[in-house]
């Protein structure tokens, strides 16, 4: 039998703990997601740790035992949510790695407080974890903690997982502290990205700028060999298909179809209001697809849910008021009595209303202008227990890389946004269930449940060198 102190320990670093405070039981309560169902059993199982931000400034560092996971929390100041996480994780990382679709702000005191909480956490990790265990980080606030682990626990198994996406060399040299993340990262022995794509340019970012040599795949920097790859992140599918089949989630669908005035055809789109995410071009695309499609008129219509994201942030501000404005333009030209065309919901939706949300839409609009994965293309998917429905999904989310049979479209390029649009809106149904079949199948097999398995495989399985 092996015993605690024989077998290795799962210990996992996040931004945010899997955990929320729920104020009328006055209680910490788990909070629900994909990462956490495949990795709640794991750390179970292994007795391992959670490693987070609880979202709350201020607080201590103490051990949260919640549903039978082991919480560490790192405390975050006021100063710190301002300048590490507002700053330059959400003001600097974030638009950088999304091809600069906003301008990144790069400030030497921001980086400095990203600086000493990717601290605080490789701390963290140092006085939970041994050498024989597995050190699990997770994404983009957290590029330094790698090697800062590394210091305290130079034999330690150390993976990473970037879920956004990784830009090329020419957009990711600008940073002036390129050379500390790519060392940061490189801390790890196994590093997962989104596609094919972020992986390479990662390799090639590290061989420009932090002298590693040798093809992503067995990457050599400070004598040991790192290993780059892509490994697209999942969703619970089945966890999605079964709440799909509960009458009472069919039945949230019938009353969103009813509520709208029973369209014929209800396209849907679902986003944090992020400026990534197209919402605007989206909406052009729409006003022009009514503008050459009369028949349209009365018949189709579009409900947006846009849940609230980083409100403190300038840039978040910007693009909402522009997603309202069009909202309120495009209504105001095609609205007649009892129709509207956009139906704009601005907060976010319990669990079992989004699921009856996709199940009844007939067509679902995910085009992001650069995503690391986008889910919500994979949730659609795993809700059409009939195989109807139409996807329409950006080149530019990770998602395409694998969801091929989706109607695949450049979301800059307005003339085929508008028409990729229409022809969802008309495809027959034998070709909707043709493509639904095939998408179903791939986020069957491919599951967040295999994607957390071969990661902590890899990770394991490091090469000694
Ligand atoms: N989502 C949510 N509340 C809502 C609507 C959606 O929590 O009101 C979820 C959605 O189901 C999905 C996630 O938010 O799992 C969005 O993930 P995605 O990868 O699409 O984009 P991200 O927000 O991570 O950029």
């Amino acid at each position: 039998m092996t015993t605690r102190s024989s077998r290795a320990r799962l210990v996992v670093a996040a931004n945010r703990l899997p955990v929320r405070w729920d104020p009328d039981d006055r209680r910490w309560v788990s909070s629900p997601g994909g990462l956490v169902s495949a990795l709640a059993p794991i750390l179970r199982e292994s007795e391992g740790v959670w490693i987070g931000w609880n979202g709350t400034a201020g607080g201590e560092a103490e051990r949260l035992e919640v549903d039978g996971i082991d919480n560490l929390v790192v405390p975050l100041d006021e100063q710190e949510i301002e300048d590490h996480y507002d700053g330059f994780c959400n003001g600097t990382i974030w638009p950088l790695y999304h091809d600069a679709i906003r301008p990144p702000e790069f400030h030497r005191h921001w980086w400095r407080s990203h600086v000493a909480v990717n601290q605080r956490f490789a701390d963290s990790v140092a006085e939970v974890a041994s050498e024989k265990d597995i050190v699990w980080i997770h994404d983009y606030q957290l590029q330094l903690v790698p090697a800062m682990v590394r210091e305290h626990l130079p034999r330690a198994r150390i993976g990473f997982f970037l879920h956004i996406p990784f830009p090329p060399p020419e957009i990711f040299e600008r940073i002036p502290w390129r050379r500390q993340i790519l060392q940061g990262l490189l801390g790890a022995d196994y590093l997962g990205f989104q596609t094919r794509r972020a992986a390479l340019n990662f390799a090639a970012a590290a061989r420009e700028f932090a002298g590693a040599t040798g093809p992503a795949s067995s990457l050599r920097h400070d004598d040991r060999e790192i290993r780059a790859e892509p490994v697209p992140i999942a969703i619970d599918t089945a966890h999605y298909a079964t709440t799909a089949a509960d009458p009472e989630v069919r039945k949230l669908g019938a009353d969103l179809r009813r509520d709208l005035g029973d369209p014929e055809t209800i396209v849907l789109g679902v986003d944090r209001l992020d400026y990534t995410k197209g919402i605007d071009l989206r909406l052009r695309a729409l006003e022009q697809v009514l503008d050459t499609h009369p028949q349209f008129l009365g018949k189709v219509s579009f409900v947006q849910i846009a849940v609230p994201s980083r409100e403190d942030v300038d840039e978040y501000q910007e693009i909402r008021r522009q997603v309202e404005e069009m909202v309120g333009r495009v209504n105001g030209r095609f609205a007649e009595a009892g129709w509207i065309p956009v139906h704009y919901v601005y907060r976010s939706v319990p669990f079992e209303e989004l699921i009856g949300a996709y199940s009844t839409a007939d067509v679902m609009l995910v085009t992001p202008l650069r995503d690391g994965m986008n889910l919500v293309a994979k949730e659609y998917v795993a809700t059409r227990l009939e195989d109807t429905g139409v996807l329409v999904l950006s080149e530019f989310a990770g998602a395409a890389e694998q969801l091929q049979e989706a109607l695949i479209v450049n979301p800059y390029d307005l003339d085929a946004l508008s028409d990729a649009l229409a022809r969802a809106v008309t495809m027959p149904p034998d070709e909707q269930r043709e493509r639904m079949r095939r998408l179903r199948r791939k986020v069957a097999r491919w599951d967040v449940h295999k994607w957390a398995q071969h990661n902590l495989d890899a990770i394991a399985s490091r090469r000694e060198s």
